[in-house]
């Protein structure tokens, strides 16, 4: 029987029984530069470890066996795997994304990827919007689901059907669920992208990044432009981030039912003018996350009335961490004028629905009643 997700965390199918390395419980930390040959024409697997090192080989396996993807590359920050992965397209090549991403990647787009001759065309893809944006030289649909910070839900499979009937790649920020909520790969996309740095790494504590594909001509050329530019990730950050998912599924879970406790809350309160959170039933996306996914994730989006109470929120939190960032045990609050989204255009942002007002939680798992009194604390 297959191994179900929350035992995929912690085991790798092909190590099972195995004893290598005096049957060591944690994969080694191979701290290591290069490797030594028997003999001239011989290799012991591995050369150099810009190239790869086993302990960055063994996180990237369990991250491909976690999204069904045949391989996964793990490099040092999910921009660097954003970037990573814009070394597939050419001069003259068009990508259409949905206009709610992460800033950063919309920065990386606008500023790096536009004078390298790749054009990117926003729409909602999350209306399934963007047929008329195709044409002959489009590449590729690059989307988020849920998008970051507006929870906007796209339809994976749907969206997927249609890229492949114009011959297009789907490419899917799995950041805000990770895979033991939400497989893109299984719903049809031909490339996942995890900034690392959140619940999969999930302790606030290191950067990473993946692309995972289940499209071996997209495998061959990420090996070869790993191996060239060198962002894979280092041995000791790769041990972290594979300890770190060790415990995906508890953290995941318990974050989610906070989650759940703290969007109740939120909704019954008079100063808070909206809250956007997939996992109620009010959420239009609702519907869609309960079939593409196998839960709702714990971030949370929410407006105030106005923009003293966020300043008064961000100045008076203690326990909830003012800071950028996401997916980790520690609960963090973000405002994305000014943080993740200071470098989107004034104006996308605000039609996107980002004004002043809008502050988002990444809520993490200590006990739920503790959030909440110290959001009454700072919201009355
Ligand atoms: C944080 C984030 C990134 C970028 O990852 P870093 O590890 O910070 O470089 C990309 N996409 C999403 C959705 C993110 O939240």
């Amino acid at each position: 029987m297959a191994r179900k997700n929350d035992t995929l965390c912690l085991h790798l199918e092909e190590d099972e029984g195995d004893c290598r390395f005096f049957g060591a419980v944690s994969f080694p930390i191979f701290q290591t530069a290069t490797y030594s040959h028997p003999a001239l024409g011989q290799s012991t697997g591995f050369d150099y470890s810009r190239l790869q090192n086993p302990t960055r080989e063994h996180l990237e396996k369990i991250v491909a066996q976690l999204e069904g993807g045949i391989d996964a590359f793990a490099v040092s920050s999910g921009m660097a795997a954003v970037a990573l992965l814009t070394e597939i397209f050419q001069p003259g090549d068009e990508i259409i994304a949905d206009s709610d991403l992460y800033g950063g990647s919309i920065r990386l787009f606008d500023n790096v990827l536009k004078n390298k001759g790749v054009k990117v065309c926003y729409t909602e893809c999350y209306k399934s919007d963007f047929k008329h944006l195709i044409t002959p030289k489009t590449k590729a649909v690059y989307i988020e689901t849920p998008t970051n910070p507006m929870m906007n839900v796209t339809d994976i499979a749907k969206t997927a059907e249609t890229a492949h009937n114009h011959n297009l790649l789907l490419v899917v920020d799995n950041t805000f669920l990770s895979p033991y909520f939400q497989n893109p790969l299984k719903l049809g996309a031909d490339v996942v992208i995890h900034s690392g740095t959140k619940f999969l790494s999930g302790h606030n504590d290191t950067l990473a990044g993946f692309i995972v594909t289940n499209r071996a001509d997209i495998q061959e050329k990420l090996r070869f432009f790993i191996k060239t530019t060198g962002s894979g990730l280092a041995p000791f950050d790769s041990w972290l981030v594979e300890r770190g998912i060790k415990t995906l599924a508890v953290r995941m879970d318990k974050a989610q039912s906070n989650a759940f406790k703290i969007a109740q809350w939120l909704e019954n309160q008079p100063k808070v003018r909206r809250v956007i959170y997939p996992g109620l039933p009010n959420h239009p996306g609702y519907e869609i996350m309960k079939r593409q996914a196998r839960g709702f994730g714990s971030m949370i989006t929410f407006e105030v009335e106005n923009k003293a109470l966020v300043e008064q929120i961000l100045g008076k939190v203690r326990l909830i961490k003012f800071a950028e960032s996401l997916g980790g045990v520690e609960t963090l609050i973000t405002y994305p004028t000014t943080q993740t989204h200071a470098d989107v255009p004034e104006e996308t942002r605000l039609k996107n629905g980002i004004t002043d007002c809008v502050l988002r939680l990444s809520v993490g798992i200590e006990n739920a009643e503790d959030l909440i009194e110290e959001l009454q604390n700072v919201i009355s």
